[in-house]
């Protein structure tokens, strides 16, 4: 399986970010990335680097303010007096919730200040003087990988950095800036008519959710720890299910605290057998590790050998398959466990 990283990606290191009311090193440390490259290593692929593509890509799924606004964030940051190290916003908008809604109007203030509290969505996606490249670079990973089974490979694995499910049509949170998962199943709609989406990160992939949730063409899928009293809180219910011609199109399968390889092989079942409902002509695998039991801000018991299943199972709907790297922060856990996944995806 052909693989794409562009060493850009590490020059991203944020500081810190906000959790139970203190700032605390940012868990997206580009030490990540390392391991990750270590797994691949272990399987004997080289990863490739990625075309460059711009942000045409991305404008297909985010809206150009956004975009726009990544772009420059750190040079207008830059022109504020008496500035801090990273962008960081500090005024929140009221945002109704409604998972039908795609997408806010543009920020209708022009201060800096305003958009950045705009779509900035959380204290947990600062931006630093070289974030932008990385952002970039991680969605021409997810890009040149699809284009890789564009042009008629089974599979491909984007090792995207920072990662992408979290970000809406216009707001970053988690984490996450572009959404490379949604970046690459857009590209994959030029040729397949069908796609579906796997995300088996801990968290509830709700930027996904949200820029198809209108769609019937792209069957969003997510696994992961019940919103009910875990990030991102809002989205992630059984109850959403699509909304107007995407009705029908999501699928959220929540599980409790603790579950483990049990819990999640039974859910990805569910999945694979909703894939094959939908009759997908492509796959895309959202792959978090941070269901793994040591995770340090997981909820899950998943062992590294359980990513091995999962692996096998994306395998079983016998699909082209892109593989796009989410989240994962267990840094002593996540090079076993992306070894794992490849062993079980390369083995059926
Ligand atoms: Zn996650």
């Amino acid at each position: 399986m052909r693989a794409f990283y562009h060493p850009d990606q590490a020059v991203h290191s944020p500081q810190q970010f906000m959790r139970y009311g203190k700032f605390v090193p940012i868990k997206d440390s580009p030490v990540r990335t390392e391991r990750l490259l270590g797994a691949l290593a272990r399987h004997g692929i080289t990863p490739e680097l990625p075309a460059e593509h711009g942000t045409a890509p991305a404008l297909t799924v985010h809206t150009a303010a956004y975009v726009r606004f990544l772009e420059t964030a750190w040079e207008n940051w830059a022109k504020l007096p008496d500035h801090g190290p990273e962008v960081w916003p500090q005024y929140f908008p009221y945002w109704s919730g409604r998972v039908e809604e795609t997408a806010r109007p543009d920020c209708p203030a022009t201060g800096f200040i305003g958009q950045v509290g705009w779509y900035l969505g959380d204290l947990s996606v600062p931006m630093g003087p070289d974030s932008w490249r990385s952002i970039l670079r991680s969605s021409e990973t997810a890009v040149t990988a699809a284009d890789a089974i564009l042009a008629g490979d089974r599979s491909a694995y984007a090792l995207c950095r920072p990662s992408g499910h979290h970000a809406r049509a216009d707001r970053g949170t988690g984490f996450c800036y572009l959404n490379n998962s949604a970046i690459a199943a857009q590209r994959l709609r030029s040729r397949f008519k069908k796609v579906a989406i796997i995300d088996v990160d801990i968290h509830h992939g709700d930027g996904t959710q949200q820029i198809f949730y209108t769609r019937p063409d792209v069957l969003t899928i997510s696994i992961h720890g019940d919103p009910i009293d875990f990030v991102p809180f809002y989205t992630g219910f059984a109850n959403e299910t699509g909304y107007g011609e995407g009705e029908g199109c999501n699928l959220n399968l929540p599980l409790a605290a603790g579950a483990g390889g049990a819990e999640m092989n039974a859910a990805l079942d569910k999945a694979i057998a909703a894939v094959r409902a939908f009759g997908a002509d492509a796959l895309v695998v959202a792959l978090g590790f941070d269901a793994h039991r040591d995770d340090p801000i997981g909820i899950f018991k998943l062992d590294a050998k359980d990513f091995g299943s999962v692996g096998s199972k994306m395998q079983s709907p016998d699909l082209p398959t892109l593989v796009v790297q989410e989240g994962g922060y267990g840094i002593d856990a996540i090079q076993d466990c992306l070894d794992s996944f490849l062993t079980g995806f390369s083995k059926t």
